[in-house]
């Protein structure tokens, strides 16, 4: 495999979408009739023929195969292993793309009910999709595999075979990658809870090792299994079912090598366990944990192939060689060049595909970024240089060296007014001035709402005239005042129709928003913008974060003129709106030369002087959504802690510079708070509002059984569906309410913000809502506390 001239180079998986989204074009296209299955599997053997030359262009020497999907490889492996349920209506032989699509989308071709950051939802009638879950820390959604008690497993799907055939007919000798057995259990879950996925592995390993064999006598040599589940807590059972699916492997294809591969974080206290599988190689992220080369390095056997993850596969910037050379010479030299290849840290797929399409990037900015192709470049480098010298690339090299000098030194980088605030921090800041109690008294004051008020989470409909405004107006087809004249009439009808159905709390509608986070980064110093710098988030669907790149300062205010335009409309409260600095964080690829705590400080620092000036315009509400706070929570528990205290700090950085009679708000759209519920409380936030709806009010347990102090908006209604809700219902859940929290702690809300609706269901889906929540002000129950 490897060449006398360079150490072996891989990418453990590409990006799948194609350079100008081809994928997306034609998956859309083939759900929509407009092509044939032809022609859609025509474009994605294109696709993936197109990644296999251009790796072996730019000099990547193991090249993997059945890394490509046509829509999740998740549940390319359920269908591989034949985890297909029964709504599905699959009886055995090969699985059609029709039920592929509709496990991945629903059998109504359902997945437009998802929301813009990918939450997935099912759907009243047909077969819902699969649930769909994040991948991992990543933005990239997997199809949850599901099990049944007495789950059967059988071969269905030969893809990771024929994929590996047809790179071999193109004259590709690839290393096919397959989801290994435990993590793919681990990931799936069963209706029966009394199931533990894990205890099916007796019955998936023989699928594995039938395609394995297949793989083996189609002329494989190597295999890449992913373990992801390696950087986790593990328990027992988890161990030792590794130990039982490896050595399965080892006695059933001895000659097959396996490269087990990690990635997402260390190996950690999984290391003794991972180097007793009999395995050939393994693989080591170490751009996420860049400290266990030594210690794997010590405990690993000596025939060990060791895969050195050391090109960030998730994220943007150009690494500096030398410093990468510099750690790894000595390891090439000690265990030799043909137990050592070099690595991305995991698959491409979570990197934009090229940066030579950037045109409108400045050439300094460029010169600091690398996306998948210019990685595959970096990766060849490193591994000419580890096996022919530093003088071999030595051009190559520089070009990286200057890059990283020039970015180390950037006045676009580095702000001294940032670093000076930055410095003035002081602990008063995240603290309101009084606490809770006192500020609600005086809010409450302030505004005399009645019992249960009533409001939204923000947006409302963006309409195809919305969406086709600005685009006319990126295009230059329509002026700014023209723009502008439009989003003003949006919002004047908006902020109106509020008032006439009677809510209590009203917003501006976020219609001159293009995405919650986007619209800031455009705003704020230290981010930059791609064109095409897309990835997948699930299926067809891609985002483009921002990129933030330098220290972050707020020009001018964002939002100002919008809020005040819009309470100008109106008596009642206008909320002020904004998205909160850890949700614009994680939402975004970051800096990678400060601490992920410190580049998030600074965006507080930003939103915090919007959030004044809001204040000091006369937003007597200000809403500081936090939609992604969550998902930030690193995969080991034990690094939780420290992620939520400076998470929580941003967020009251963000929220404490105004006066007790200011209310705070929040939004976070998602229902998991069991365990953290602590940090959700230590936000202070006067009014939060969740989703949990579709949980019937459960995860209010939390809340109850914490005694959470300040006032929630339980969402009482399902805006991921186009379904609307009667008042009755509504009046249910907000009695459910009742019974775990004090009425006074109550406000009544949809479950998210408006904008993937039509005005055809916001409008008696609001009216329903403000209907109940009249009902449940004049019932009197016996409250839960
Ligand atoms: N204010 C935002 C909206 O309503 C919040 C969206 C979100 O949290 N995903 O659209
Ligand atoms: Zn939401």
């Amino acid at each position: 495999m490897s060449s006398l001239n360079s150490l072996p180079v891989c990418t453990l998986g590409t990006p799948r979408i194609g350079p100008r989204r081809e994928l997306k074009s034609a998956l859309e296209a083939y759900w929509s009739g407009r092509i044939s299955a032809t022609q859609l599997l025509d474009t994605a053997a294109g696709l993936r023929a197109a990644n296999w030359a251009r790796q072996h262009a730019l000099g990547v020497s193991v090249i993997p195969s059945n890394d490509f999907s046509l829509y999740d490889h998740v549940l390319d492996t359920s269908v591989m292993v034949g985890a297909i349920p029964e709504v599905y209506g699959w009886s055995g032989g090969p699985v059609s793309l029709d039920t592929y699509f509709s496990m991945a989308r629903g059998s109504h071709g359902d997945q437009d009910n998802a929301c813009a950051h990918g939450h997935h939802h099912d759907h009243d009638h047909g077969a819902p999709a699969q649930e769909m879950t994040k991948w991992f820390d990543t933005n990239y959604h997997y199809m949850v595999p599901e099990f049944v008690a007495g789950q059967r497993f059988m071969l269905a799907s030969t893809k990771a075979v024929d994929e590996f055939r047809e790179a071999k007919a193109l004259g590709y000798r690839t290393r096919p990658v397959l989801l290994g057995p435990v993590t793919f259990l681990k990931l799936g879950k069963s209706k029966d809870p009394s199931l533990d996925p894990l205890s099916l592995i007796g019955g998936l390993l023989p699928v594995y090792v039938d395609v394995l064999r297949r793989l083996s006598a189609s002329d494989a040599d190597w295999v890449q299994i992913d373990e992801p589940c390696l950087v986790l807590d593990l328990d027992e059972a988890s161990r030792q079912a590794l130990q039982q699916t490896y050595a399965m492997f080892a006695r059933a294809l001895p000659n097959l090598n396996i490269m087990l591969t990690t990635y997402f974080g260390g190996i950690g206290d999984n290391l003794d366990t991972t180097l007793s599988l009999p395995v050939a190689g393994l693989h080591i992220d170490l751009v996420r944990a860049p400290d266990q080369l030594d210690s794997v390095i010590d405990k690993a056997p000596k025939g060990l192939v060791l895969s050195l993850g050391v090109i960030d596969g998730r994220n943007i910037w150009r690494s500096d060689l030398y410093a990468i050379l510099d750690r790894l010479e000595s390891v090439v030299s000690r265990r030799g060049t043909d137990h050592v290849q070099i690595a991305s840290s995991c698959s491409l797929l979570h990197s934009p595909i090229d940066l030579d399409l950037e045109n409108d990037l400045d050439s300094e900015l460029r010169s600091w970024l690398s996306f998948a192709v210019q990685k595959m470049d970096e990766l060849a480098t490193l591994g000419a240089a580890l096996a022919a010298g530093r003088t071999s690339v030595k051009s190559k090299l520089d070009t990286s060296a200057a890059a990283a000098a020039s970015r180390k030194e950037s006045p676009r980088v580095h702000d001294a007014l940032v670093a000076k605030r930055m410095a003035a921090i002081t602990p008063d800041m995240a603290r309101r001035r009084s606490a809770f109690p006192a500020r609600a008294e005086v809010q409450h004051s302030r505004f005399s709402l009645p019992a249960f008020p009533t409001t939204t989470i923000g947006s409302f409909p963006q309409t195809s005239e919305v969406r086709q405004a600005r685009s006319a107006h990126a295009k230059g087809n329509l002026t700014d005042d023209q723009y502008v004249a439009f989003l003003k009439e949006e919002t004047a009808r908006t902020v109106h129709w509020q008032e006439e159905i009677g809510l209590d709390v009203l917003v501006h509608g976020e219609f001159e928003r293009n995405d919650m986070v986007q619209y800031f980064g455009e705003r704020l110093s230290g981010f930059a913008f791609t064109k095409h710098g897309w990835v997948q988030s699930y299926g067809s669907r891609c985002v483009r974060p921002p990129i933030l790149f330098g220290d972050v300062s707020r020009p001018k205010p964002m939002t100002v003129s919008w809020w005040s335009y819009a309470q100008s409309l109106t008596k009642r409260p206008m909320k002020g709106m904004l998205t909160g600095p850890v949700t614009i964080l994680n939402w975004s690829f970051v800096r990678d030369d400060i601490p992920h705590s410190e580049a998030c400080r600074q965006i507080a620092l930003a939103i915090r002087d919007e959030v004044l000036d809001l204040e000091q315009a006369g937003a007597a509400m200000i809403q500081i959504d936090e939609a992604a706070l969550r998902e930030g929570l690193p995969l080991r528990k034990g690094e939780w802690a420290s992620y939520l205290d400076w998470a929580v700090d941003c967020f009251r950085l963000t929220s404490s510079g105004v006066g007790d009679k200011t209310q705070i708000h929040t939004h976070m759209c998602y229902s998991e708070f069991n365990d953290i519920i602590d940090a959700i409380a230590a936000m202070d936030a006067d009014v939060i509002s969740i989703e949990t709806s579709r949980s019937k009010m459960e995860l209010l347990d939390a809340f109850r059984s914490y005694r959470y102090p300040n006032e929630i908006g339980p969402g009482v209604y399902d805006i991921h569906s186009p379904r609307i809700p009667v008042v009755s219902e509504m009046v249910d859940l907000l009695t459910l309410a009742r019974k775990r929290l004090k009425d006074g702690q109550i406000w009544v809300n949809p479950d998210c913000g408006l904008k993937t609706r039509k005005w055809e269901e916001v409008r008696p889906a609001l009216e329903n809502m403000v209907a109940a929540a009249r009902a449940v002000r004049s019932i009197e129950i016996e409250t839960g506390r």
